[in-house]
């Protein structure tokens, strides 16, 4: 954090406001934090752990929307789309379905996401 959320005062790795005062010590806690998320999160997708990769995505996002964890949002929703559609072909519907239940948790407004559990809801109908 290079201002005070509260005043816009220029910070230099301080933890009370040099103009306003305030006690930023908690937001730095929690941006922190969001960063450690965000490793595990890309270290549980390099062991091919997605589901735990998605679930500490989703607490870091939350923490702090940071550039970095957005950019790695869309290549993990690109990647288990791909893997969704994987699952589909092979017609292994449930195993789809929870992946995408999943995968609405990062994004819940992911066009793709959409489409695709569409895809699924109308394989599982037409089953
Ligand atoms: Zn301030």
């Amino acid at each position: 954090m290079d201002r005070c959320p509260g005043c816009n005062a220029r910070l230099r790795r301080q933890i009370k406001c040099p103009r306003c005062q305030a006690d930023l010590s908690e937001i730095i806690g929690s941006e922190l934090s969001a960063q450690m998320w965000l490793s595990i999160a890309i270290q549980y997708s390099l062991d091919s752990k997605m589901g735990q990769s998605v679930e500490a995505l989703v607490i870091s996002i939350r923490l702090k929307k940071t550039k970095l964890a957005i950019v790695f949002r869309g290549f993990l929703i690109m990647q288990q789309c791909q893997y969704v559609l994987h699952l589909l072909a092979q017609k292994q519907l449930l195993p789809a379905k929870q992946r995408l239940y999943n995968l609405r948790l990062l994004f819940p407004y992911s066009q793709q996401l959409r489409q695709i559990n569409l895809f699924a809801d109308y394989l599982w109908v037409n089953d």
